[in-house]
């Protein structure tokens, strides 16, 4: 039988939290794995970050970049697959991924938020053929073409007004009688002669052959169904945190993020967690990037703890700087 792969932490999740978590574990010493379904996250989806401490203005590719490059140069392994299932127990973990197992002492769970999905037939196999989760990325791919936007709270005000500019005619779909949202993007959206809005709806069904060609759509009043050509949809639904898998490893609060202490421990011994995955009330890059030092710092200690060590020490110590 193979042997698993073992390391001291095992990091889930290849973003601003994981990638500056793999900085402070990897700079301490500790053989330290960052398994990611892509590297950046969310980061990925915008090109214009003005509060990132140290930038004026920075696109969340080149940041992510930055903190990958920087947690490579302290030595810590980076791999892109999908952990599906973690167990074990104080000091003993096994992490799943579809083609492996590795094992480990710690583990920090970085794994951010997700779109959320539609949930409608069509929609896994359109996803990237017409089908997209972020206006800001795909919407110039859609240069007088016809969209269709999912969602009536901001993120989608904001898609319809960008997607306005640039398609022929934008479809915003929702299952309320109205749009939400900030007052004076609201007058800036109904100033669009191109947006119409369909109110009390959802979209049902995509279909198309190699790319989306029309959607379904349910009028949730009436029962009535309309097919609508388009040449792509945008699903504005916002972020869930998509935490099935540690179910049954820590404790979630009611909307399903990882609950944490000011230490960014778990209900789980040697299990830390860090970033939009968990219940700190802002959603913010610099935020997940300083929960993932507190939690590589926490499990630093933690580890010294297992290892029968007393001295405790900060980061400031670490092997590279002596
Ligand atoms: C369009 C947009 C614009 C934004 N603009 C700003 C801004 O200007 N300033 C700002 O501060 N914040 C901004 N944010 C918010 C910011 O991007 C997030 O707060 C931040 O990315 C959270 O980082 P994270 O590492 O906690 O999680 P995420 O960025 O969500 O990353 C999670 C990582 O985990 C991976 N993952 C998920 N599940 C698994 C799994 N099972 N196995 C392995 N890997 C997994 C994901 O692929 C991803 O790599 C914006 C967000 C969006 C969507």
């Amino acid at each position: 039988m193979q042997k698993d792969d073992v390391y001291d932490v095992i990091i889930v999740g290849a973003a601003a939290a994981g990638l500056t978590a793999a900085i402070y574990t990897a700079r301490q010493g500790m053989s330290t794995l960052v398994i990611g379904k892509d590297v950046g996250g969310q980061a990925l989806l915008t090109n214009d970050i003005q509060n990132y401490p140290g930038y004026d203005n920075i696109d969340g590719f080149t940041l992510t970049s930055k903190f990958e490059k920087q947690a490579k140069s302290f030595n810590a392994e980076i791999i892109y697959d999908e952990v599906q299932k973690i167990h074990g127990e104080d000091g003993n973990f096994k992490v799943e991924t579809p083609s492996k197992q590795f094992r480990s002492q710690i583990i920090i769970l970085a794994f951010g938020k997700t779109p959320r999905d539609l949930g409608v037939p069509g929609e896994d196999r359109f996803k990237g053929r017409g089908l997209s989760y972020c206006a800001t990325c795909d919407g110039p791919l859609y240069r007088g073409k016809t969209v269709a936007i999912v969602g009536s709270a901001e993120y989608a005000v904001d898609a319809a007004v960008m997607l306005s500019d640039i398609a022929e005619k934008v479809y915003q779909i929702s299952n309320r009688d109205r749009i939400v949202g900030d007052g004076d993007m609201l007058t800036n959206l109904e100033s669009r002669k191109n947006v119409v809005f369909v109110s009390n709806s959802n979209v049902s069904e995509i279909m198309g052959d190699q790319t989306v060609e029309s959607i379904k759509v349910l009028n949730v009043k009436s029962g009535s169904e309309e097919e609508y050509n388009v040449d792509g949809i945008f699903v504005e639904l916002g972020y869930v945190a998509m935490t099935d898998f540690v179910k049954d490893l820590v404790n979630l609060n009611e909307r399903k993020d990882v609950i944490v202490d000011k230490e960014c421990r778990t209900s789980r011994k040697g299990v830390f967690a860090a970033g939009d995955v968990t219940d700190m009330p802002f959603k913010q890059l610099v935020i997940s990037a300083g929960q993932g030092s507190t939690a590589a710092l926490s499990a630093y200690n933690y580890l010294q703890r297992l290892k029968g060590k007393s001295i405790i020490r900060g980061d400031w110590k670490s092997k590279k700087s002596k």
